[in-house]
């Protein structure tokens, strides 16, 4: 068989992921390689298991075409969210569909220990069957700092500053880790897997704990000079406003749109306790705003006309055809969204800003974990020796790898408040 280069492989794997099932012809068309470079990796791919034979299509003419599609428990990956009010970690297949799901409180604003990571990750990878385990292809992990380039976290909502915490977790797991700033893998995702698919020009907005915003520009995501670009959460959206941002500027977008800052205004207005607005309270001043509540609307109100405001800017200056809201948002989206869509309108160029489509994200309260394991799927790509992994002969032999790590994290406590979903599929 001729030698079948690295980026025929790529390629060809790209758009069996994103298309899920394909025929030969089908990936023939997406990749623009030549008959005979599909069709050889593509037979390479089925004898070692990494794609299978799922039907056969007719044709008009009557010719039968093979669908094909990625051998989605071939591989697995170990994912964590570190955005929310919850920490998250799940085992996800190739696919990035979750396998197994652990979740644990954590008060935000407290500073995150990284061994409290590093047990997460763990756990989901202790809990998987044991040819999962043996076939975790990588780590993937979405978090909400800002990353230089040697690969250091400064993360101000999780008390961090210039941590490696790529090295310390692939020194404990000897598995490669990825590593990408929340609103950047939730546009990846969405790109790959939700409503931004063959979208070229879109923007994902994250409105949680923080906001920022990750951006496809044609067709490719935009890092920025010093890898920080999307820092929209920090754009001055109000010169004259009190609100003290955790950046230190005070007028911030975060500071009076992000929800612990929802919840912090409401309180405010109602008597309550504004210093501990965290938690999953945002939720409920949206429920206050559905039930009349004027408190809760006025502050509503204004996160809604300030996020449109940054939206309007971010519609001046990228002219997307997309802008996907994700986050905390996604349960907001009926008493936020009207008044974010009139301010869009209002304040951007009119051509733009009517060409538009704003609209919350569809792949739910797990995006952030998809998020990383299409991340992980992506650097998998690229990395010739987890490329070669993928490409080789499947072997279901029990594990190889060994877990290191200090005896005194291996008898974990299992938080009252955690949750553990094993999908009855994955059994
Ligand atoms: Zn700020």
């Amino acid at each position: 068989m001729p030698k079948i280069c690295d980026q025929w492989y790529r390629d060809i794997l790209r758009v069996l992921y994103q298309r899920r099932t394909v025929t030969r012809r089908g990936i023939i068309e997406a990749t623009r390689l030549n008959v005979a470079s599909v069709s050889h990796t593509l037979q390479h791919l089925l004898q070692c298991g990494t794609i299978l034979k799922v039907g056969e299509l007719q044709t008009s003419r009557g010719r039968k075409r093979e669908v094909l599609t990625l051998n989605a428990e071939a591989w697995y990956f170990a994912v964590a969210d570190l955005e929310g009010s919850r920490l998250r970690f799940a085992l996800t297949n190739l696919i990035g569909d979750i396998r197994f799901l652990w979740e644990e409180d954590w008060e935000f604003g407290n500073k995150l220990n990284v061994e409290r990571v590093i047990n997460g990750i763990k756990t989901v990878i202790q809990n998987g069957r044991p040819e999962q385990y043996s076939q975790i292809l990588a780590i993937g992990i979405s978090h909400p700092g800002i990353m230089d380039k040697n690969g250091c976290i400064t993360a101000v909502n999780l008390g961090w500053s210039d941590l490696s915490l790529a090295a310390e977790i692939e020194e404990r797991f000897n598995i490669p880790v990825f590593l990408e700033e929340a609103h950047r893998s939730c546009v990846v995702a969405e790109h790959w897997l939700g409503a931004a698919k063959d979208v070229a020009d879109c923007a994902y907005v994250i409105v949680g704990n923080g906001i920022g915003v990750g951006i496809f520009l044609g067709g490719h995501l935009v890092q920025g000079h010093d890898g920080i670009a999307g820092e929209l959460g920090h754009l001055t959206v109000d010169l004259n406003a009190d609100d003290k941002c955790n950046c230190g500027k005070r007028g911030c977008l975060e500071a009076i749109a992000s929800s612990p800052n929802i919840v912090r205004q409401y309180l405010e207005k109602t008597g309550g306790d504004g210093e501990h607005p965290y938690g999953h309270r945002v939720l409920e001043v949206y429920e206050k705003a559905r039930q009349g509540d004027a408190a809760a609307i006025v502050v509503l109100d204004r996160a809604a006309r300030y996020l449109g405001l940054a939206l309007s800017h971010l519609t001046n200056l990228f002219n997307p055809q997309l802008i996907v809201l994700g986050g905390d948002i996604i349960y907001g989206e009926d008493v936020l969204l009207p008044r974010i869509r009139d301010e869009v309108l209002r304040h951007a160029l009119p051509k733009a800003a009517e060409n538009v489509d704003i609209r919350v994200s569809n792949l739910g309260a797990d995006i952030l974990l998809k998020a990383a394991a299409s991340l992980a799927f992506q650097n998998a790509l690229e990395s010739p020796t987890l490329l070669r992994k993928i490409c080789s002969p499947i072997s279901f032999e029990l594990p190889a790898v060994k877990i290191s790590g200090p005896r005194s994290v291996a008898a974990q406590k299992v938080p009252r408040s955690s949750r553990l979903r094993t999908p009855a599929s994955a059994s």
